[in-house]
């Protein structure tokens, strides 16, 4: 079946062949419309993606639409080598789409650019590359938030800083637990001897997320009661 090019939102390999191993046609009910469903994957780490293509089942003179883009995907051996241009005039949306930076609302601005770069990291990922340093950069997110918590702006490590904002009641038990959640996950981000999977790093970037909209972003969508 035809190749063509598209980043692979596995690896992150741009502009990477993807083989069409696949497709099915499926009639849309009530409708002269077909839907084709055509999975491609990855030459580079064999991860595999999937577009809908719709399609026009009225035959003319000539073969449908649908037969034609069928035949197309089957047949083709020709020096094309993108979607649009083996079947131009239309988008391709594929699934799953690339990871895009996720930035919380109402964060002060040295916390926001600190979250900026830790996604842009993120965003950096490959298979065994970054996945560390990216992991490394949430769990100073954290530390910097909670410093932002504290009055007190003693030097102090960041298990002790949780515990006591926690007495002091500017943390809730959620919070807390959060918050010692995501400093586990940076210590084996941030210790050479340490594992830190790629799970680690979706749950510590989840964590930090989730504190940041629960310390900040909601907050500030309170409105203010007028006095
Ligand atoms: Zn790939």
């Amino acid at each position: 079946m035809i190749t063509f090019s598209h980043d692979c939102p596995y690896c992150k390999k741009k502009n990477v062949a993807f083989e069409v191993g696949d497709f099915g046609m499926r009639e849309q009910r009530h409708s002269d419309k077909d839907v084709i469903a055509i999975l491609g994957t990855c030459n580079n780490c064999g991860g595999g993606i999937v577009t809908n293509v719709n399609t026009s089942r009225f035959r003319g003179y000539r073969q449908s639409e649908s037969e034609r883009i069928q035949h197309i995907l089957e047949k083709h051996h020709g020096e094309k080598y993108s979607l649009e241009e083996i079947l131009p005039r239309r988008e391709f949306v594929f699934y799953p789409q690339p990871a895009k930076p996720e930035i919380p609302e109402y964060l002060p601005r040295d916390l926001e650019h600190a979250f900026v770069e830790a996604e842009d990291l993120y965003c950096l990922v490959e298979e065994n590359k970054f996945i560390k340093q990216a992991g490394n950069s949430y769990r100073a997110i954290i530390e910097l938030a909670l410093s932002k918590l504290d009055n007190n702006s003693q030097d102090k490590n960041l298990n002790q800083r949780i515990n006591q904002l926690a007495e002091q009641g500017k943390l809730s038990p959620s919070m807390k637990d959060f918050a010692h959640r995501i400093r586990t996950l940076g210590n084996g981000a941030s210790h050479a001897l340490l594992e830190f999977s790629p799970q680690d790093l979706e749950d510590i970037r989840l964590f930090t997320r989730l504190f940041l909209i629960y310390a900040f972003t909601l907050p500030a969508m309170i409105p203010k009661v007028e006095s």
